[in-house]
Protein backbone atom coordinates (compact mmCIF):
# COMPACT_ATOMS: atom_id res chain seq x y z
CA UNK A 1 0.00 0.00 0.00
CA UNK A 2 1.35 3.75 -1.01
CA UNK A 3 1.88 5.70 2.20
CA UNK A 4 -0.41 8.38 2.58
CA UNK A 5 0.20 12.19 1.87
CA UNK A 6 2.01 14.22 4.50
CA UNK A 7 0.65 17.20 5.99
CA UNK A 8 2.50 19.79 8.21
CA UNK A 9 -0.15 21.53 10.41
CA UNK A 10 1.61 24.51 12.61
CA UNK A 11 -0.76 25.70 16.05
CA UNK A 12 0.39 29.52 16.16
CA UNK A 13 0.33 30.90 20.05
CA UNK A 14 -2.98 32.17 20.19
CA UNK A 15 -4.78 28.75 19.43
CA UNK A 16 -2.45 27.51 22.07
CA UNK A 17 -3.58 30.34 24.72
CA UNK A 18 -4.74 28.12 27.39
CA UNK A 19 -6.17 24.42 28.07
CA UNK A 20 -9.14 24.73 26.24
CA UNK A 21 -7.62 25.94 22.93
CA UNK A 22 -5.03 23.53 23.50
CA UNK A 23 -7.44 20.37 23.72
CA UNK A 24 -9.39 22.08 20.71
CA UNK A 25 -5.99 22.11 18.92
CA UNK A 26 -5.35 18.46 19.55
CA UNK A 27 -8.79 17.69 18.02
CA UNK A 28 -7.90 19.69 14.78
CA UNK A 29 -4.75 17.53 14.62
CA UNK A 30 -6.53 14.56 15.45
CA UNK A 31 -8.94 14.92 12.67
CA UNK A 32 -6.62 16.26 10.23
CA UNK A 33 -4.48 12.59 11.11
CA UNK A 34 -7.34 10.16 10.40
CA UNK A 35 -6.96 11.16 6.53
CA UNK A 36 -3.11 11.95 6.22
CA UNK A 37 -0.07 11.50 8.08
CA UNK A 38 0.77 13.96 10.29
CA UNK A 39 3.58 16.47 11.80
CA UNK A 40 2.70 19.11 14.48
CA UNK A 41 4.40 22.44 15.09
CA UNK A 42 3.77 24.43 18.17
CA UNK A 43 4.52 27.71 18.56
CA UNK A 44 5.20 29.02 22.71
CA UNK A 45 1.76 29.59 24.53
CA UNK A 46 0.39 33.21 23.58
CA UNK A 47 2.40 35.65 25.19
CA UNK A 48 4.79 33.56 26.96
CA UNK A 49 7.62 34.68 24.74
CA UNK A 50 7.03 38.00 25.19
CA UNK A 51 7.17 37.31 29.05
CA UNK A 52 10.59 35.62 29.18
CA UNK A 53 12.09 38.28 26.69
CA UNK A 54 10.88 40.99 29.44
CA UNK A 55 12.32 38.55 31.81
CA UNK A 56 15.46 38.84 29.74
CA UNK A 57 15.28 42.60 30.09
CA UNK A 58 14.64 42.88 33.70
CA UNK A 59 17.32 40.52 34.41
CA UNK A 60 20.34 42.53 32.15
CA UNK A 61 18.94 45.63 34.48
CA UNK A 62 20.09 43.59 37.58
CA UNK A 63 16.36 43.06 38.60
CA UNK A 64 16.42 39.54 38.84
CA UNK A 65 13.22 39.30 41.45
CA UNK A 66 11.23 40.58 38.60
CA UNK A 67 12.79 38.15 36.40
CA UNK A 68 11.79 34.82 39.24
CA UNK A 69 8.59 36.57 39.12
CA UNK A 70 8.20 35.94 35.45
CA UNK A 71 9.42 32.28 35.48
CA UNK A 72 6.87 31.95 38.28
CA UNK A 73 3.83 33.22 36.28
CA UNK A 74 5.15 31.19 33.39
CA UNK A 75 5.44 28.17 35.64
CA UNK A 76 1.60 28.40 36.30
CA UNK A 77 0.43 29.09 32.98
CA UNK A 78 1.45 25.95 32.06
CA UNK A 79 0.86 24.35 35.25
CA UNK A 80 -3.03 25.76 35.06
CA UNK A 81 -3.05 24.61 31.12
CA UNK A 82 -1.62 20.86 31.99
CA UNK A 83 -4.14 20.78 34.95
CA UNK A 84 -7.17 22.26 32.08
CA UNK A 85 -6.34 19.72 29.91
CA UNK A 86 -6.00 17.03 32.47
CA UNK A 87 -9.66 17.61 33.42
CA UNK A 88 -10.55 17.82 29.69
CA UNK A 89 -8.89 14.65 28.86
CA UNK A 90 -7.39 12.79 31.75
CA UNK A 91 -3.96 13.03 30.25
CA UNK A 92 -1.49 14.06 32.60
CA UNK A 93 1.73 16.14 31.66
CA UNK A 94 4.92 16.76 34.32
CA UNK A 95 7.04 19.01 32.98
CA UNK A 96 9.56 18.28 36.26
CA UNK A 97 11.69 21.22 37.62
CA UNK A 98 14.51 20.57 35.07
CA UNK A 99 13.46 23.60 32.78
CA UNK A 100 12.37 26.06 35.20
CA UNK A 101 15.55 25.59 36.83
CA UNK A 102 17.88 26.13 33.72
CA UNK A 103 15.77 29.17 33.06
CA UNK A 104 16.50 30.65 36.19
CA UNK A 105 20.19 30.10 36.34
CA UNK A 106 20.11 31.10 32.54
CA UNK A 107 18.40 35.14 33.94
CA UNK A 108 20.64 35.03 37.31
CA UNK A 109 23.38 34.47 35.16
CA UNK A 110 22.35 37.61 32.70
CA UNK A 111 22.02 39.51 35.89
CA UNK A 112 25.04 38.63 37.74
CA UNK A 113 26.48 39.98 34.43
CA UNK A 114 23.74 42.51 33.61
CA UNK A 115 25.02 41.72 30.33
CA UNK A 116 22.38 39.96 27.83
CA UNK A 117 24.12 38.66 25.01
CA UNK A 118 21.98 37.02 21.53
CA UNK A 119 23.04 33.30 22.59
CA UNK A 120 21.39 33.80 26.20
CA UNK A 121 18.33 35.61 24.83
CA UNK A 122 17.55 32.70 22.49
CA UNK A 123 18.36 30.31 24.96
CA UNK A 124 15.55 31.93 27.74
CA UNK A 125 13.42 32.67 24.15
CA UNK A 126 13.31 28.99 23.53
CA UNK A 127 11.46 27.76 26.73
CA UNK A 128 8.24 29.06 25.35
CA UNK A 129 7.98 26.23 22.86
CA UNK A 130 9.92 24.02 24.64
CA UNK A 131 6.85 23.96 27.53
CA UNK A 132 4.09 24.60 25.06
CA UNK A 133 4.61 21.43 23.29
CA UNK A 134 4.77 18.36 25.60
CA UNK A 135 1.24 19.57 26.68
CA UNK A 136 -0.45 19.67 22.79
CA UNK A 137 1.63 16.19 22.72
CA UNK A 138 -0.28 14.97 25.96
CA UNK A 139 -3.80 16.57 24.46
CA UNK A 140 -2.92 14.80 21.06
CA UNK A 141 -2.09 11.28 22.79
CA UNK A 142 -5.84 11.74 24.77
CA UNK A 143 -7.78 11.92 21.45
CA UNK A 144 -6.25 8.31 21.23
CA UNK A 145 -3.80 9.53 19.01
CA UNK A 146 0.05 8.49 19.40
CA UNK A 147 2.08 11.77 19.71
CA UNK A 148 5.61 12.42 20.53
CA UNK A 149 6.55 15.76 21.85
CA UNK A 150 10.09 16.61 19.67
CA UNK A 151 12.62 19.33 20.26
CA UNK A 152 13.80 20.66 17.14
CA UNK A 153 17.59 21.18 18.56
CA UNK A 154 18.04 17.42 18.16
CA UNK A 155 17.64 18.06 14.08
CA UNK A 156 16.99 21.64 12.95
CA UNK A 157 20.78 23.23 12.58
CA UNK A 158 21.00 26.80 11.96
CA UNK A 159 23.76 29.43 11.62
CA UNK A 160 24.63 31.83 14.33
CA UNK A 161 22.77 34.78 13.88
CA UNK A 162 21.08 34.19 17.42
CA UNK A 163 17.53 36.05 16.94
CA UNK A 164 16.96 35.48 13.10
CA UNK A 165 18.94 32.50 12.38
CA UNK A 166 18.92 30.82 8.97
CA UNK A 167 18.24 27.28 8.76
CA UNK A 168 21.22 25.37 7.30
CA UNK A 169 18.91 22.38 5.29
CA UNK A 170 21.91 20.52 3.53
CA UNK A 171 22.59 19.54 7.61
CA UNK A 172 18.88 19.78 8.99
CA UNK A 173 16.83 17.86 5.92
CA UNK A 174 18.52 14.37 6.65
CA UNK A 175 18.24 14.56 10.10
CA UNK A 176 14.51 15.94 9.94
CA UNK A 177 13.92 12.80 7.51
CA UNK A 178 15.71 10.12 9.71
CA UNK A 179 14.27 11.41 12.79
CA UNK A 180 11.03 12.38 12.28
CA UNK A 181 10.72 9.67 9.09
CA UNK A 182 11.09 7.21 11.96
CA UNK A 183 7.66 8.40 14.24
CA UNK A 184 5.58 9.02 11.63
CA UNK A 185 6.76 4.86 10.24
CA UNK A 186 6.08 4.25 13.68
CA UNK A 187 1.98 5.86 13.14
CA UNK A 188 3.48 8.65 15.63
CA UNK A 189 2.40 12.19 15.23
CA UNK A 190 5.38 14.10 16.09
CA UNK A 191 4.82 17.42 18.04
CA UNK A 192 7.66 19.62 17.24
CA UNK A 193 9.02 22.91 18.83
CA UNK A 194 8.69 25.49 16.18
CA UNK A 195 10.99 28.56 16.54
CA UNK A 196 14.28 27.43 18.07
CA UNK A 197 17.08 25.66 16.47
CA UNK A 198 20.72 25.01 17.02
CA UNK A 199 24.07 25.98 16.01
CA UNK A 200 26.57 23.09 15.11
CA UNK A 201 28.33 23.51 17.94
CA UNK A 202 24.57 23.03 20.00
CA UNK A 203 24.01 26.63 20.75
CA UNK A 204 20.13 27.69 21.17
CA UNK A 205 18.74 29.56 18.62
CA UNK A 206 16.01 31.03 17.42
CA UNK A 207 14.58 31.71 14.04
CA UNK A 208 13.11 35.37 14.87
CA UNK A 209 9.65 36.24 15.70
CA UNK A 210 7.07 34.23 14.51
CA UNK A 211 9.60 32.03 13.13
CA UNK A 212 7.51 28.97 13.83
CA UNK A 213 5.89 29.39 10.83
CA UNK A 214 9.11 29.75 9.22
CA UNK A 215 9.92 25.75 11.31
CA UNK A 216 6.58 24.22 9.38
CA UNK A 217 7.12 25.25 5.97
CA UNK A 218 11.42 23.75 6.02
CA UNK A 219 9.81 20.87 8.11
CA UNK A 220 7.34 20.78 4.62
CA UNK A 221 9.78 21.44 2.24
CA UNK A 222 12.22 18.60 4.45
CA UNK A 223 9.26 15.76 4.07
CA UNK A 224 7.88 16.00 0.77
CA UNK A 225 4.73 17.11 2.57
CA UNK A 226 1.29 17.79 -0.05
CA UNK A 227 0.68 21.19 2.25
CA UNK A 228 1.51 23.30 5.26
CA UNK A 229 -1.17 24.60 7.05
CA UNK A 230 -1.09 27.38 9.36
CA UNK A 231 -3.41 27.80 12.27
CA UNK A 232 -3.91 31.23 13.67
CA UNK A 233 -6.62 33.94 14.89
CA UNK A 234 -7.84 35.00 11.48
CA UNK A 235 -9.83 33.54 9.23
CA UNK A 236 -6.51 33.85 6.81
CA UNK A 237 -5.04 36.33 5.13
CA UNK A 238 -7.16 39.26 4.59
CA UNK A 239 -6.85 42.26 2.29
CA UNK A 240 -5.15 44.12 5.05
CA UNK A 241 -4.33 43.55 8.78
CA UNK A 242 -7.96 43.49 10.24
CA UNK A 243 -6.56 44.64 13.51
CA UNK A 244 -6.48 48.33 11.62
CA UNK A 245 -8.95 47.46 8.98
CA UNK A 246 -12.12 45.40 10.53
CA UNK A 247 -13.76 45.95 7.11
CA UNK A 248 -10.56 43.81 5.40
CA UNK A 249 -11.63 40.93 3.75
CA UNK A 250 -10.24 37.42 3.12
CA UNK A 251 -8.31 36.19 0.58
CA UNK A 252 -8.73 33.04 -0.62
CA UNK A 253 -5.89 32.75 -3.37
CA UNK A 254 -2.54 34.26 -3.37
CA UNK A 255 0.55 34.06 -5.12
CA UNK A 256 4.04 33.11 -3.61
CA UNK A 257 5.09 36.44 -4.80
CA UNK A 258 2.21 38.21 -3.01
CA UNK A 259 2.66 36.60 0.05
CA UNK A 260 6.45 37.81 0.02
CA UNK A 261 5.76 41.18 -0.58
CA UNK A 262 2.83 41.50 1.98
CA UNK A 263 5.09 39.73 4.95
CA UNK A 264 7.92 40.90 3.95
CA UNK A 265 5.96 44.60 4.61
CA UNK A 266 4.69 43.80 7.55
CA UNK A 267 1.43 41.32 7.19
CA UNK A 268 2.25 39.52 10.97
CA UNK A 269 0.01 36.24 10.24
CA UNK A 270 2.79 35.05 8.14
CA UNK A 271 6.80 34.77 9.06
CA UNK A 272 8.61 36.12 5.59
CA UNK A 273 11.30 33.54 5.57
CA UNK A 274 8.45 30.75 5.50
CA UNK A 275 7.54 31.50 1.87
CA UNK A 276 11.20 30.65 0.88
CA UNK A 277 10.96 26.82 1.77
CA UNK A 278 7.42 26.54 0.33
CA UNK A 279 8.01 28.57 -2.69
CA UNK A 280 11.30 25.99 -3.38
CA UNK A 281 9.20 22.80 -2.89
CA UNK A 282 6.09 24.50 -4.43
CA UNK A 283 4.23 23.33 -1.39
CA UNK A 284 0.89 25.54 -0.55
CA UNK A 285 0.60 26.70 2.44
CA UNK A 286 -2.81 27.29 3.73
CA UNK A 287 -3.38 29.60 6.11
CA UNK A 288 -6.85 28.91 8.81
CA UNK A 289 -8.56 29.41 11.67
CA UNK A 290 -8.13 27.21 14.45
CA UNK A 291 -11.43 29.31 15.67
CA UNK A 292 -13.88 28.78 12.38
CA UNK A 293 -11.64 25.64 10.82
CA UNK A 294 -14.49 25.27 8.76
CA UNK A 295 -13.98 28.30 6.46
CA UNK A 296 -12.38 28.00 3.29
CA UNK A 297 -8.73 29.90 4.61
CA UNK A 298 -6.06 31.42 1.91
CA UNK A 299 -4.24 28.85 -0.10
CA UNK A 300 -0.76 30.32 -1.07
CA UNK A 301 0.88 28.74 -3.87
CA UNK A 302 2.16 29.45 -7.53
CA UNK A 303 -1.39 30.36 -8.58
CA UNK A 304 -2.59 33.48 -7.60
CA UNK A 305 -5.57 35.85 -9.07
CA UNK A 306 -5.06 36.59 -12.03
CA UNK A 307 -7.56 39.34 -11.61
CA UNK A 308 -6.06 42.76 -12.52
CA UNK A 309 -5.78 45.66 -9.35
CA UNK A 310 -4.02 46.02 -6.09
CA UNK A 311 -4.42 42.82 -3.95
CA UNK A 312 -3.58 43.74 -0.56
CA UNK A 313 -2.37 46.53 1.48
CA UNK A 314 0.32 46.00 4.46
CA UNK A 315 2.54 48.63 6.97
CA UNK A 316 5.30 48.05 8.97
CA UNK A 317 6.20 50.32 12.07
CA UNK A 318 9.62 51.02 13.93
CA UNK A 319 11.33 52.57 11.37
CA UNK A 320 13.14 56.10 10.72
CA UNK A 321 14.51 57.52 7.17
CA UNK A 322 18.20 58.25 6.34
CA UNK A 323 18.39 60.95 3.62
CA UNK A 324 21.48 62.16 2.01
CA UNK A 325 21.24 65.26 0.13
CA UNK A 326 23.03 67.69 -1.91
CA UNK A 327 23.50 69.09 -5.75
CA UNK A 328 26.89 68.17 -5.60
CA UNK A 329 25.88 64.39 -6.03
CA UNK A 330 24.42 64.86 -9.06
CA UNK A 331 26.39 62.38 -11.90
CA UNK A 332 28.60 61.49 -9.29
CA UNK A 333 28.72 57.61 -9.56
CA UNK A 334 28.92 55.22 -6.90
CA UNK A 335 26.69 57.22 -3.69
CA UNK A 336 24.06 54.80 -4.27
CA UNK A 337 26.74 51.60 -3.61
CA UNK A 338 28.77 53.43 -1.04
CA UNK A 339 25.41 53.78 1.15
CA UNK A 340 24.50 49.89 0.38
CA UNK A 341 28.09 49.09 0.96
CA UNK A 342 27.95 50.77 4.73
CA UNK A 343 24.37 49.44 5.59
CA UNK A 344 26.26 46.10 4.76
CA UNK A 345 28.82 46.24 6.84
CA UNK A 346 26.80 47.24 9.51
CA UNK A 347 24.32 43.68 8.73
CA UNK A 348 21.65 46.33 9.18
CA UNK A 349 18.54 45.88 6.54
CA UNK A 350 17.23 48.13 4.67
CA UNK A 351 13.73 48.27 4.37
CA UNK A 352 13.09 50.93 1.28
CA UNK A 353 15.52 52.46 -0.93
CA UNK A 354 14.64 55.92 -3.38
CA UNK A 355 16.79 58.00 -5.10
CA UNK A 356 15.07 61.46 -6.85
CA UNK A 357 15.52 61.27 -10.11
CA UNK A 358 17.43 64.37 -9.71
CA UNK A 359 20.26 62.54 -7.96
CA UNK A 360 20.31 65.26 -5.10
CA UNK A 361 18.56 62.74 -2.98
CA UNK A 362 18.66 59.40 -1.60
CA UNK A 363 16.55 58.21 1.09
CA UNK A 364 16.98 54.76 3.30
CA UNK A 365 14.34 53.57 5.36
CA UNK A 366 15.40 51.11 8.28
CA UNK A 367 14.72 49.72 11.99
CA UNK A 368 15.11 53.03 14.13
CA UNK A 369 16.94 50.53 16.17
CA UNK A 370 19.50 50.73 14.18
CA UNK A 371 19.60 54.74 13.33
CA UNK A 372 22.55 55.86 15.75
CA UNK A 373 25.37 53.48 14.52
CA UNK A 374 24.36 53.91 10.64
CA UNK A 375 23.73 57.71 10.35
CA UNK A 376 27.33 57.40 12.26
CA UNK A 377 28.65 55.26 9.28
CA UNK A 378 27.49 56.98 6.81
CA UNK A 379 28.77 60.55 8.47
CA UNK A 380 32.01 58.78 8.57
CA UNK A 381 31.69 57.39 4.48
CA UNK A 382 30.59 60.41 3.21
CA UNK A 383 32.58 63.05 5.20
CA UNK A 384 34.79 63.72 2.04
CA UNK A 385 31.53 64.92 0.65
CA UNK A 386 30.41 66.64 2.91
CA UNK A 387 33.88 69.01 3.15
CA UNK A 388 34.21 69.72 0.28
CA UNK A 389 30.16 70.75 0.13
CA UNK A 390 28.87 68.31 -2.28
CA UNK A 391 26.44 66.87 0.34
CA UNK A 392 24.64 69.12 3.22
CA UNK A 393 25.08 65.70 5.42
CA UNK A 394 23.15 62.80 6.70
CA UNK A 395 19.30 63.77 8.52
CA UNK A 396 17.46 61.27 10.12
CA UNK A 397 13.45 61.35 10.43
CA UNK A 398 11.65 58.93 12.62
CA UNK A 399 9.28 57.73 13.55
CA UNK A 400 8.45 56.05 10.45
CA UNK A 401 5.65 53.33 8.74
CA UNK A 402 6.09 52.01 5.76
CA UNK A 403 2.78 51.51 3.72
CA UNK A 404 2.60 49.03 0.73
CA UNK A 405 -0.16 48.46 -1.79
CA UNK A 406 0.57 44.50 -2.99
CA UNK A 407 -0.68 42.71 -5.70
CA UNK A 408 0.19 40.31 -9.27
CA UNK A 409 -2.26 42.22 -10.54
CA UNK A 410 -0.62 45.82 -10.33
CA UNK A 411 1.61 44.79 -12.86
CA UNK A 412 1.06 46.41 -15.97
CA UNK A 413 -2.28 48.19 -15.42
CA UNK A 414 -1.86 51.42 -16.11
CA UNK A 415 -2.74 54.27 -13.45
CA UNK A 416 -2.02 52.03 -10.13
CA UNK A 417 0.53 54.44 -8.86
CA UNK A 418 -1.92 57.09 -9.67
CA UNK A 419 -4.55 55.68 -8.02
CA UNK A 420 -2.56 54.64 -5.09
CA UNK A 421 -1.09 58.01 -4.30
CA UNK A 422 -4.19 60.06 -4.85
CA UNK A 423 -6.16 57.69 -2.36
CA UNK A 424 -3.38 58.92 0.10
CA UNK A 425 -3.36 62.40 -0.86
CA UNK A 426 -7.19 62.49 -0.25
CA UNK A 427 -6.62 61.33 3.37
CA UNK A 428 -4.22 64.47 3.84
CA UNK A 429 -0.81 62.18 4.31
CA UNK A 430 2.31 63.75 3.18
CA UNK A 431 4.40 60.88 1.28
CA UNK A 432 8.13 61.25 2.88
CA UNK A 433 9.74 58.66 -0.18
CA UNK A 434 8.44 56.44 -2.65
CA UNK A 435 9.79 53.13 -4.15
CA UNK A 436 8.35 50.57 -7.17
CA UNK A 437 10.34 47.45 -6.98
CA UNK A 438 10.88 45.97 -10.66
CA UNK A 439 8.53 43.53 -9.95
CA UNK A 440 5.71 46.01 -10.44
CA UNK A 441 3.94 43.79 -7.47
CA UNK A 442 4.77 46.16 -5.07
CA UNK A 443 4.41 49.99 -4.79
CA UNK A 444 5.68 51.12 -1.21
CA UNK A 445 5.86 54.35 0.50
CA UNK A 446 7.51 55.80 4.10
CA UNK A 447 5.13 57.89 5.95
CA UNK A 448 5.15 59.47 9.00
CA UNK A 449 4.01 57.21 11.84
CA UNK A 450 1.00 58.94 13.09
CA UNK A 451 -0.38 58.98 9.42
CA UNK A 452 -0.47 55.21 9.44
CA UNK A 453 -3.67 54.11 10.36
CA UNK A 454 -4.91 56.87 8.06
CA UNK A 455 -2.77 56.11 4.91
CA UNK A 456 -3.54 52.15 5.52
CA UNK A 457 -7.18 52.69 5.26
CA UNK A 458 -7.39 55.24 2.61
CA UNK A 459 -5.09 52.83 0.39
CA UNK A 460 -7.61 50.27 1.30
CA UNK A 461 -10.22 51.85 -0.30
CA UNK A 462 -7.97 51.20 -3.59
CA UNK A 463 -7.81 47.52 -3.36
CA UNK A 464 -9.55 45.35 -5.75
CA UNK A 465 -13.17 43.76 -5.40
P1 LIG B 1 -0.16 33.30 15.58
O1 LIG B 1 -0.07 33.43 17.05
O2 LIG B 1 -1.23 32.35 15.14
O3 LIG B 1 1.16 33.02 14.91
P2 LIG B 1 0.06 36.06 14.70
O4 LIG B 1 -0.35 37.08 15.71
O5 LIG B 1 1.51 35.86 14.45
O6 LIG B 1 -0.70 34.70 15.07
O7 LIG B 1 -0.61 36.40 13.28
C1 LIG B 1 -1.99 36.63 13.17
C2 LIG B 1 -2.26 38.12 13.19
O8 LIG B 1 -1.71 38.70 12.03
C3 LIG B 1 -3.71 38.48 13.11
O9 LIG B 1 -4.34 38.49 14.37
C4 LIG B 1 -3.68 39.86 12.46
O10 LIG B 1 -3.86 40.90 13.39
C5 LIG B 1 -2.29 39.98 11.88
N1 LIG B 1 -2.29 40.38 10.47
C6 LIG B 1 -1.53 41.37 9.95
N2 LIG B 1 -1.79 41.55 8.66
C7 LIG B 1 -2.73 40.64 8.32
C8 LIG B 1 -3.41 40.32 7.11
N3 LIG B 1 -3.17 40.98 5.97
N4 LIG B 1 -4.31 39.33 7.13
C9 LIG B 1 -4.57 38.66 8.27
N5 LIG B 1 -3.97 38.92 9.45
C10 LIG B 1 -3.06 39.89 9.48
N1 LIG C 1 6.91 32.06 20.02
C1 LIG C 1 7.62 32.81 19.01
C2 LIG C 1 7.14 34.26 19.00
O1 LIG C 1 6.28 34.62 19.81
C3 LIG C 1 7.56 32.20 17.65
C4 LIG C 1 6.17 32.06 17.07
O2 LIG C 1 5.18 32.24 17.76
O3 LIG C 1 6.09 31.76 15.87
O4 LIG C 1 7.62 35.03 18.22
MG1 LIG D 1 2.67 34.18 13.99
Amino acid sequence: MSERPLSVHKLGGTSLGDAERIVRAARLLAGASRRRRVVAVASAMGGATDLLLRAAHEAERGRLRPALRSVAELRSRHEAAAAGIAAATGASVDFGLAPFVELETALSGIALLRERTPRVTDLVASFGERLSVPLLAAALEATGVPARAVDARTFLVTDAAHGAATCDRRRTDPKARRLLGRLLAEGVVPVVTGFVGRTPSGETTTLGRSGSDTTAALLGAALGAREVVIWTDVDGVMTADPRIVPWARLLPRLSYREAAEMTYFGAKVLHFPAVLPAVAARIPLVIRSSFAPDGPGTTISEKGDPRPGIRAVTAVSGLCLLSLDGKGMTGVPGIAARVFQTTARLGVSVVMFSQASSEQNIAIVLPEADRARTAAALVQEFRYEKLVGAIDGVAAKSPIAVVAAVGDGMRGTVGIAAKVFAAVARAGVNVESIAQGSSECNISFAVDEKDRLAAVRALHEAVAS
